[in-house]
């Protein structure tokens, strides 16, 4: 079975994600670049993980990644058999911040820690919103 199916549900938008929930959309993963000491912190900080403090300016990330962690979470369907659902990946950002994603890779056992990926902005058909998974990065 393959591994490379993009996610099939979207996240919804709320008061904390719209802001980057709607950079996916146009293809940027906007994080949130510390005014006070430049740490760049995730898409949904509200506190600088660095210094505490609340004002950011928006810093588009630059799609690049390496993978830190992975997993391969399996279910039962009706006919009772087990089959993995996909790779969901933990990765480091270029920028610092880490994310979980949908990992599009055939073969999971062919992976390792330190592989560099890259963000892609896939659509959901009928929803409207664009993911964000992880792909190997070819260059
Ligand atoms: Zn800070």
């Amino acid at each position: 079975m393959t591994l490379s199916k993009p996610p099939l549900q979207a996240p919804v938008p709320n008061r904390r994600t719209a802001t980057f929930l709607a950079g996916w959309n146009e293809g940027t993963f906007p994080l949130r670049g510390c005014i006070a000491c430049g740490t760049v912190n995730e898409p949904e900080a509200e506190q600088c993980s660095a210094c505490s403090a609340t004002k950011f300016e928006s810093i588009d990330a630059s799609g690049m990644a390496t993978l830190v962690s992975w997993t391969v979470p399996h279910h039962r369907n009706v006919g009772g058999d087990v089959e993995p659902t996909g790779i969901l990946a933990l990765a480091e950002l270029d920028e610092g911040p880490w994310w979980w994603a949908a990992l599009l890779a055939d073969d999971a056992d062919a992976l390792e820690v330190g592989l560099r990926l890259r963000l892609r902005f896939d659509e959901v058909p009928g929803v409207g919103q664009r993911v964000v998974v992880l792909v190997k990065d070819a260059s």
